[in-house]
């Protein structure tokens, strides 16, 4: 990178580009990142980075894989892009397709492809007031999503999102989308004497859906395991519960895989760990591991059956100019064979279990109130008193701290409030685990001593 002078690049970054969650105050010194390697990246100053969310949770099978970029250069040398509008279709685009029914829950066998999350999750929603209009149920148009969810921004998407910062200054949100509690254990309240905190959400969930009316209600949504809220692994009886309401009261469950797909959690797919199937999954980042924008939604064969049913006049006017993109489509193939010939699901459930009981060992330590996860996804929750889960005084921005002194020390990740978040590419081996449970060592013991020790010198002072 010697040839190319870094700050004249940063200036022309600053004058010209707008970045996700843009702010020229966080983005005096960013990275430029040049090179990945496995579950290593570099910047252009050279400096070396564990790569602790696998980019933005999506790099599964690691950086560096000529091998996909040799998938899409023989698909862009043959037909890099055709319109998959009706009527017209391409071969990756089909292969892929049959390739996720197979591998997708039993009853989901029919996919639409767009390039991202958000879009996903919009091409849910609106799919599913088309279903209830062709069920003869106009009115069911509200979605139900939960705190702490996330499902991209775009205005629906955003609506939906269940982060109140992401709403600030784009308000209003659109109408019908209504918020319940997540089955947070460590910070829920409102559970009733005996029942569990699943049941708890579970009920909370019946209670909107009667309080709003199950014929307006069209469709309920949710991460199997919340990611960006701050990694929420839900108790067991939380999803058969909601797949039985959502059943009882005529709600399709959306799943939003968008995260939880292709192996993070050590299973293909979230749900299949409660033995629980969506009505319509919402996938995108782990389907090409980011080499390629990608995603899309699955709906159970019912759904299908009536989207084929309509009229012609009446038909799903839903489009996208690169939907069944057949170069995204041939990456995602290859990527998914990759996945399938290196056992990177179960790695993702071995390397989850190994990072896991690392993390495990920091409870000792007293600003750790809680570690949690499932597969290779996991969060370190910090809190000022362990006894009574207090949290920091958010001014102090405890999370972002230790982000940044992990940053220091050479591992990359993000935090949401004081949740570290960590979600590692699955091909990460057994020393980079460890070394990443030493780094959060390191960097914790010296955050408790720079937040105890003002603290104490108070304490000293005071008569
Ligand atoms: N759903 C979930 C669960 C996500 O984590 C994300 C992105 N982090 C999205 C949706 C949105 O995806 P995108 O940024 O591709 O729109």
């Amino acid at each position: 990178m010697a040839e190319l002078d870094l700050e004249k690049l940063l200036e022309a970054d600053r004058r010209h580009l707008l970045h996700p969650l843009h702010h020229p105050k966080d983005h005096v010194n960013p990275h430029i990142w040049v090179r990945g390697e496995g579950a290593v990246v570099w910047d252009a100053r050279g400096r070396e980075y564990l790569d602790g969310l696998s980019g933005l949770w999506n790099v599964h099978v690691g950086h560096g894989r000529s091998e996909l970029a040799e998938a899409a250069a023989a698909q862009m040398r043959t037909l890099a892009y055709y319109s998959g509008y009706i009527g017209s279709t391409n071969i990756p685009a089909i292969q892929l397709a049959e390739r996720l029914s197979r591998l997708a829950y039993p009853r989901l066998n029919t996919v639409f492809f767009t390039t991202g999350g958000a879009e996903s999750n919009e091409t849910a929603f609106k799919t599913a007031r088309f279903y209830w209009k062709a069920k003869n149920k106009p009115d069911k148009v509200k979605v139900i999503s939960r705190w702490q969810g996330y499902h991209g921004v775009t205005l629906a998407a955003m609506s939906a999102t269940g982060i109140e910062p992401f709403w600030k200054r784009f308000e209003p949100r659109l109408p019908g989308f209504h918020h319940v509690p997540s089955p947070y254990s460590y910070r829920f309240s409102g559970a009733r004497q005996g029942e569990s905190v699943g049941l708890a959400a579970a009920r909370m969930l019946e209670e909107a859906i009667v309080r709003e009316g199950a014929d307006t209600v069209g469709a309920f949504l949710a991460e199997p395991v919340q990611g960006a809220g701050g990694v929420i692994v839900p108790p067991a009886d939380y999803f058969p519960k909601v797949r039985e309401i959502c059943s009882r009261y005529d709600v399709l469950f959306i799943a939003d895989e968008v995260i939880t797909g292709f192996g993070r959690t050590g299973r293909w797919f979230g749900l299949s760990h409660w033995d629980v199937e969506p009505d319509i999954m919402t996938f995108a980042k782990g389907i090409t591991s980011g080499y390629l924008p990608l995603g899309g939604m699955m709906v159970s064969d019912e759904i299908a059956a009536t989207l084929n049913s309509v009229a012609p006049e009446d038909r799903w006017m839903h489009s996208l100019t690169y939907s069944c993109h057949p170069t995204c489509c041939a990456v995602a193939l290859k990527n998914l064979e990759i996945i399938e010939r290196e056992g990177l699901v179960e790695r993702a459930e071995a390397m989850g279990k190994r990072l896991l009981a690392g993390l495990g060992t920091l409870e000792s330590v007293e600003i750790v109130g809680e570690v949690r996860g499932l597969g290779l996804m996991a969060g370190v929750e910090l809190v000022e008193d362990r006894a009574s889960r207090k949290p920091f005084d958010p001014k102090l921005k405890v999370g972002d701290t230790l982000r940044r002194a992990l940053e220091e020390r050479g591992l990359f990740t993000r935090s949401r409030n004081d949740v570290i978040l960590l979600a590692p590419p699955l091909i990460i081996r057994e020393e980079q685990v460890d070394r990443i449970v030493e780094l959060l060592r390191t960097s914790i013991v010296a955050l408790r001593e720079q937040l105890v020790s003002p603290l104490q010198s108070k304490q000293r002072q005071d008569p």
